[in-house]
């Protein structure tokens, strides 16, 4: 049952030939707590964007198999459901636990599929750990309100309460934060799950759920499907699945929102982004310069918090010497290498829009300060490379200001004043996160107070809040009500029932016709 469990992680390295797409294993299905042979016959190929050797073929699900894992997660649910909450949560702290043992297992994973350094696995891994850690916690988060003596001898109280069978469908770009992200607070307020990963990078998904099975969570609970649209599709319309969360491009989550909503589901989508820094004069040279080429060219530019737009309040002149003499020194090779500072991008498709923007970019007038285009990455030379690239002289109308470039490529604007700064931010359409870097603290404040984004990051690059807030990416960067993780993660995977009881010995009102207010 283990062979093709986890079928990732079990190519190696060394081979940088590949291997022909029908010898490599198919990933399983995971249904009803067993890895599963699917009976598909279409498959999509996972590659290694750093060799193009095939690790594994995603199986699209059938439709029968769709319906078997719903099913299951369904009957599950009666049980679990009723399951304590104390129960649930000392599963998640085993979770936890093994989670730690098999970090560089699953970072390996996370390198071999997505392309990601180590060292950024590892945190990949980690900041999906700190999700499960709080839901180990979660009797105090799904605690519901009391409120005695509503009317005369008439209490009122509320309780959460999960809602059924939900769903989760991931984007590559964070192969086991993500799917942290949804399952385990999903699960431990009493829901059973239907996790879809990324086709492009399931491995780490699959090693969650054998661990999470592992951590005694009960067949059922958490299931697998793989696939790409038409499993997306079924998940919006099946009438069993009362929630899903997604995360992942605009166009996806457009239209998985206005779908799935039609059906009546609940449903939280975190989109795509555009993040600015904003760069004050004051601010330290070394720290921000340090800071903007860490969160514009870490993971390849592969983050939905990436910092891929910098806003200079003044010149941007006296900036570009110390962004590119730090960027030009990266180390870009296979994640898997040592000292690798980032890897590849996903596909030879993404490389081929990132260079054709750059480009357009270029041809309308932005200035290259740095092009990573050409790049020649020695023993990986099938690699879909691109080095850090920065472009200066960046206006708003210019497309690849206009498009998220998911990839190493700082754009590098000016702004006469913080004012015009964020003025410009704001006009973009984008509002998962920005920050400002500055020593005044006025300026904080006024940029902190004005700037319409979600997550605001001060002298800080990346802001991803930790699990006791929520993600709260806004505008186009989210649709939906209640955000991920946190407070509102809880409320996204409950619905509240509220409860007003009396007890009386005797009845002294007799029948009562006008309708009920307070006595
Ligand atoms: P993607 O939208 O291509 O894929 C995400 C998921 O949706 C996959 O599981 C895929 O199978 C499915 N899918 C793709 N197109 C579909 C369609 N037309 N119909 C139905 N299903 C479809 O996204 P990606 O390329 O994997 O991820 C990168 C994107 O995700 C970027 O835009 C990035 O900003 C965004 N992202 C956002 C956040 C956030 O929290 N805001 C976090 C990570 C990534």
């Amino acid at each position: 049952q283990q062979a093709g469990f986890s079928a990732g992680v079990a190519a190696t390295v060394k081979d940088h030939q590949g291997v022909s797409s029908l010898s490599a294993p198919k990933v399983k299905l995971f249904v009803g707590g067993e890895a599963i042979e699917s009976q598909a016959t279409e498959s999509v190929d996972v590659v290694n964007p750093a060799t193009q050797e095939v690790l594994c073929r995603v199986p699209l699900t059938t439709s029968e198999e769709f319906e078997a894992a719903v099913k299951t997660a369904k009957e599950a649910y009666a049980t679990w459901r009723n399951t304590p909450v104390t129960t649930r949560q000392r599963i998640m702290l085993k979770l936890q636990e093994l989670i730690r043992r098999d970090m560089e297992k699953l970072a390996l994973s996370v390198t071999l599929e997505q392309g990601k350094t180590i060292g950024d696995a590892r945190g990949d891994v980690f900041r999906g750990l700190e999700v499960v850690e709080q839901a180990c916690g979660m009797a105090n988060q799904q605690m519901g309100e009391f409120v005695e003596n509503v009317s005369s001898g008439i209490d009122t109280y509320s309780i959460r309460q999960p809602l059924g069978v939900c769903a989760g469908i991931c984007p590559f770009n964070f192969p086991a934060m993500i799917p942290l992200w949804m399952f385990p607070m999903a699960v431990t307020c009493g829901n059973t799950f239907i996790l879809k990963p990324s086709e492009k990078d399931p491995g780490a998904a699959m090693l969650l759920a054998e661990l999470a099975t592992e951590a005694g969570l009960p067949p059922g609970v958490l299931n697998i499907v793989h696939g790409t649209h038409k499993v997306v599709n079924d998940i919006c319309d099946h009438p069993d699945i009362r929630a899903i969360s997604f995360v992942g491009s605009d166009v996806a989550g457009m239209h998985i929102y206005s779908r799935a909503s039609a059906t009546g589901k609940r449903v939280q989508c975190n989109m795509g982004a555009k993040n600015h820094a904003v760069v004050m004069p004051d601010a330290d040279p070394e720290a921000t310069l340090n800071a903007l080429v860490g969160a514009a060219f870490g993971a390849a530019g592969q983050r939905c918090m990436a910092i891929s737009t910098a806003v200079f309040v003044g010149d941007s002149k006296s900036w570009e010497e110390g962004l590119k003499s730090r960027a030009s020194k990266l180390k870009v090779t296979a994640g898997t290498e040592p000292g690798a500072d980032l890897g590849p991008v996903i596909s030879k498709q993404a490389k081929e829009r990132i260079c054709s923007l750059v480009e357009s970019g270029a041809a309308n007038g932005a200035r290259l300060v740095l092009d990573g285009r050409g790049i020649k990455v020695p023993g990986y030379e099938h690699g879909n490379f691109v080095g850090p690239t920065i472009l200066a002289d960046v206006t708003q109308d210019m497309e690849c200001y206009k498009q998220e470039i998911f990839g190493p490529v700082l754009l590098c604007m000016e702004a006469s004043s913080l004012q015009e700064a964020i003025q410009l931010v704001n006009s973009n359409k984008y509002g998962n996160g920005t920050a400002i870097f500055t020593r005044s603290g006025a300026a904080a404040r006024t940029f902190q107070h004005e700037i319409d984004a979600g997550q605001v990051g001060i002298n800080i690059p990346i802001p991803v809040p930790l699990p006791f807030f929520s993600f709260t990416g806004s505008r186009a960067s989210f649709a939906g009500d209640l955000n991920f993780y946190g407070k509102a993660g809880v409320h996204f995977f409950t619905q509240i029932k509220t409860v007003t009881s009396q007890w009386k010995d005797k009845d002294l009102q007799g029948v009562a016709m006008a309708f009920p207010t307070s006595q």
